[in-house]
């Protein structure tokens, strides 16, 4: 496979510049994509396409489909696979991009630059007993969730395409196989620092710290000392990130260190969901049998996940053992205080809240306790009192909620905001509409046919989730009862 000149390819607009590939080679293994039998283009972000500079036509042209299967390299690219390791349900193994290579570093019209990666591209030195390839149904999911995300205002990678590679792939049965063109902040995760520390030198320990400072930091590359800095902004950003996903229900399902982003973005769709009725112990993964990553873990997790981090980070933060074990206990501490801080300040916006009282935290709690009692719908019990007598849900039937209610409404009588003001505030903080995994199954099984207007359409509601249309009406009730015990898969 040789880089392209054809001019079809050169008008996509690639602009590639791949910082990654100049770091120590230990970090990475050159190579190219496996080629695919026969390329088709599924979906394709054109919005996306256009913040990064991207010209939509050539992306559909035979060959701009070829370079997003991974058939034919886009110019500037320098692909290759990134090592890493992680701590996988606990437990610490050597990584790797097992299924994916990155093609290189696209710098946007604005001067962003973002990876862009294929998954589910074939076979990697790290693809241990894997085939390197990933099912079109969860390739899809991948898209479809990432990009409500997205639409939700929450950090995440982004969908670009995805492809079907005309190859069967084997799981247990046999399923169509897919690309996915992820595009991301980065691809550095704590797994990325875990690998470095366990693997390399301190100088290469140091060169990846500046290296994630200098592409997700940059305010601290004047900092005296900027390793100790690092760390405080991961955990400040991953607290953050933690709260936007128990805000609106969103349950990662494999928190894994190799899947946690140093950027703050939420990454590696697998086998996520979100919330139905609010029940804190929710679970989706199959694989995931003693609820390691439920919803209410999530924030002590994400806190675990940032110690190993810190472990790595260790020799950078103070050349005494002592001192930097000190200093990282202080701050990996300072997670709970981040994240409680932002809750409660996510929480009031979500209840119309615009100044904070004594009161505030328990009128959440006892909110949080009638919905998990009575089984309330999260999202629909949320946006519920935004909506007002406009839409009345069944919650508040319930004696114990109605004197709630009313509690509630005179706190916000006690503010200096209007009601109309809280109404907008409130409309601009719960969705009316997210993917619910009955409508998400719904338009993976047409896709599987080849009926991709589902797919659309679900894609066109969830790119305005805080709006309410009545072509969203259909996608706010939950799953029927049938769906509850609602399971998701890895699928890999
Ligand atoms: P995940 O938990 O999906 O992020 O995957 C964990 C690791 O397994 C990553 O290093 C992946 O690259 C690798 N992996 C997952 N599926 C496959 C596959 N089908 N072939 C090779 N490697 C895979
Ligand atoms: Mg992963």
């Amino acid at each position: 496979m040789t880089e392209q000149t054809n001019s079809g390819v050169k008008a996509a607009g690639w602009n590639f510049d791949n910082s990654y590939s100049r770091l120590p080679s230990s970090f990475f293994v050159r190579l190219s994509p496996v080629p695919v039998a026969t390329p088709r283009l599924v979906i394709l972000n054109r919005n996306l396409a256009e913040t990064l500079g991207l010209n939509d036509d050539a992306l559909r042209s035979p060959e701009g489909v070829e370079t997003l299967a991974g058939n034919r390299l886009p110019p500037g690219s320098d692909p290759l696979a990134q090592a890493y390791a992680g701590h996988q349900f606990g437990h610490f193994t050597m990584l790797g991009d097992g299924r994916a290579i990155l093609l290189g570093e696209q710098l946007t019209p604005r001067g962003e630059r973002y990876d862009i990666q294929l998954k589910g591209s074939g076979q990697t030195p790290f693809s241990r007993a894997g085939d390197g390839r990933a099912p079109f149904g969860a390739m899809l999911r991948e898209y479809l969730i990432s990009e409500a995300m997205y639409a939700l205002g929450i950090p995440t990678s982004r969908s670009l395409a995805v492809v079907t590679t005309g190859e069967p792939i084997y799981r247990e049965t046999v399923l169509p196989g897919a690309i996915l063109t992820r595009v991301a902040a980065s691809h550095l995760r704590v797994g990325t620092f875990e690998y470095v520390a366990a693997r390399c030198g301190r100088e290469e320990l140091q060169l990846l710290a500046d290296y994630c400072i200098s592409r997700h930091y940059p305010a601290l590359e004047s900092a005296a000392n900027p390793y100790p800095a690092l760390l405080e902004e991961i955990i400040i950003r991953q607290a953050a990130l933690l709260v936007q996903w128990q805000l609106v229900g969103f349950i990662h399902g494999v928190m894994n260190t190799d899947n946690t982003a140093l950027s703050g973005e939420t990454i590696d769709y697998g086998p996520c969901a979100f919330l139905d009725a609010y029940e804190p112990a929710t679970v989706f993964s199959s694989i995931d049998l003693h609820g390691r990553y439920a919803y209410a873990n999530q924030p002590p997790i994400a806190q675990w996940n940032l110690a190993r981090l810190a472990e790595s980070l260790l020799p950078l933060i103070d050349p005494d053992p002592d001192r930097a074990l000190a200093v990282a206990r202080e701050k990996i501490a300072a997670f709970t205080t981040h994240f409680r801080h932002l809750q409660l300040t996510g929480w009031r916006e979500k209840l119309g809240l615009f100044n904070a009282e004594d009161g505030d935290e328990t009128l959440i709690e006892e909110l949080l306790a009638g919905m998990q009692r009575l089984r309330a719908d999260f999202t629909n019990t949320c946006r519920a009192l935004a909506d007002g007598a406009n839409r009345p849900d069944p919650l508040f039937e319930d004696d114990d909620m109605v004197r709630w209610q009313a509690r509630w409404q005179a706190r916000l009588g006690r503010q200096a905001q209007s009601l109309a003001e809280a109404g907008k505030l409130m409309r601009s903080r719960n969705p009316a509409v997210i993917p619910r995994n009955h409508r998400v199954e719904e338009a993976l099984a047409a896709a599987g046919q080849e009926d991709y207007q589902p797919l659309q359409r679900l894609l066109s509601v969830l790119a305005r989730p805080y709006d309410d249309s009545p072509e969203q009406t259909p996608y706010r009730s939950p799953a029927p009862p049938s769906d509850q015990a609602y399971r998701t898969f890895c699928g890999t």
